[in-house]
């Protein structure tokens, strides 16, 4: 029987050779969730000239002190003519400053008298002014490639009035559901069967680590249905993602299906849950070599896999360093626990207090039991062979990721 892998070879082994996908252009409205392939320069000055940020009176900070005359009123989005000296403009939040004023004095601060405005002394140029090219200058860099386009990237690019975007297209995932006791949720259940978990659950976390799941199909449970279904899914796929059948049972056919068609890296990994975890390829159209994810069945396992192994392939896919890797935390464990030869990934709640953050484990860590997962902020990292006491210090690896 095979070693017990690391965990290390086998990101190793799945993301040898990935490239990013191909580029494409897609409308900014379009474009929330995906990953920028080329980096963007901005094409304007933010904001594009100085502007009032303050409801008030713009001048020249040499006539403060004085008494002004109301020479025009600047409201935001209409046009300026130039101050005459000593005068003072009414001004409203993001009014352009006439070329002449270089402060600008709140409303409140500022006294009206015969229609003209009492200016307090010791305003300093720039007061209350928002200088043009303050946040963004033109030609600079604006978003680097690689990056999600959240809500501030979006908002950043419709700044610069950008409409479209070039992003990596997204990664076409073939989800496969093996188990002959499998039914989906709509259908009546037999004596001995169970519904699928495993698919909603991965296809909400592929989507959500940028993937397009384009194909999902049952596989049943012999060595020819298992092998033409791998085949027929790594047709239009870059990744092949299918859930039980991995270990050594005798209706486990996935492994042996993939050895005969295509070629298994690795499986049998020192991890807990996900020991009987299979990394291979398929061929995919013209030949083209198709990652495959062999995730054990138990939905346990298929939380922690997709997040330890889909997530990075995402990431390597889309060319995005924030997908490779799960930010870690530290935190004390409220909890005692021991491992043997195999790291543990338990699922933790974490709590924020002044003391720190703890994490509490859920009472049951069986990879039976998908209550475990539900709520799970992280996944405190046990290391292999060793002891831990409640109080110490863990690696817990943040789930609630954007
Ligand atoms: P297997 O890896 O095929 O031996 O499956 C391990 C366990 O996970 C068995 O108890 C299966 O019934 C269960 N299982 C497999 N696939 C699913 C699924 N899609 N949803 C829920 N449970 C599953
Ligand atoms: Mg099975």
């Amino acid at each position: 029987m095979a070693e017990l892998q690391p965990i290390e070879a086998a990101l190793a082994a799945l993301l040898e050779d990935v490239a990013p996908l191909p580029t494409e252009v897609v409308s900014c409205s379009q474009a929330a969730g995906r990953v920028l392939s080329e980096p963007v320069l901005a094409r304007l000055d933010v904001p594009p000239f100085d502007n009032s940020a303050m409801d008030g009176y713009a001048l020249h900070h040499g006539d403060a002190g004085q008494t002004l005359p109301i020479t025009q009123r600047v409201a935001a989005g209409s046009g300026v003519q130039p101050l005459s000296p000593a005068s003072c403009a009414r001004i409203f939040t993001g009014g352009e400053l006439p070329p002449g004023a270089d402060c600008v004095v709140m409303q409140e601060r500022v006294e009206k008298k015969d229609g003209l405005a009492v200016i307090p002394a010791d305003i300093p140029a720039g007061d209350n002014v928002r200088r043009r090219g303050r946040d963004v200058r033109a030609g600079a860099p604006l978003l680097d490639a690689g990056i999600h386009l959240d809500a501030a990237a979006l908002g950043h690019l419709a700044g610069q009035g950008i409409t479209e975007v070039a992003v990596r297209r997204r990664p076409r995932v073939a989800l496969l559901s093996t188990g002959d006791e499998i039914v989906d949720p709509g259908q009546p259940l037999a004596p001995g069967q169970i519904y699928n978990s495993n698919r909603p659950m991965l296809r909400q976390l592929l989507e959500r680590f940028g993937a397009e799941v384009v194909l999902v199909a049952s596989v049943p449970d012999d060595p020819e249905g298992t092998r033409a279904t791998l085949s027929r899914a790594a047709q239009g796929a870059d990744v092949v993602v299918s859930t039980g059948g991995v270990s050594v049972g005798e209706e486990d056919h996935v492994r042996a299906a993939l050895e005969s068609i295509g070629r298994l890296d690795l499986w049998r990994l020192a991890i807990r849950p996900g020991k009987p975890l299979a990394l291979g390829r398929l061929p995919g159209k013209g030949g083209r070599p198709v990652r495959f994810v062999g995730l054990p069945g138990n939905p346990v396992s298929c939380f922690v896999g997709a997040w330890l192994f889909l997530r990075p392939l995402m990431g390597a896919l889309l060319g995005c360093p924030a997908l490779a890797e799960l930010p870690t935390l530290s935190a004390r464990a409220d909890f005692a626990t021991s491992t043997g030869p195999r790291r543990h990934y338990m699922r933790v709640a974490l709590e924020f207090s002044e003391q720190g953050i703890v994490a509490s484990a859920f009472r049951d860590q069986n990879s039976g039991v998908l209550s475990s997962c539900v709520g799970a902020d992280a996944l405190a990292v046990i290391p292999e062979q060793s002891h831990i006491a409640r109080g110490d210090a863990l690696d817990c690896l943040w789930l609630r990721v954007g």
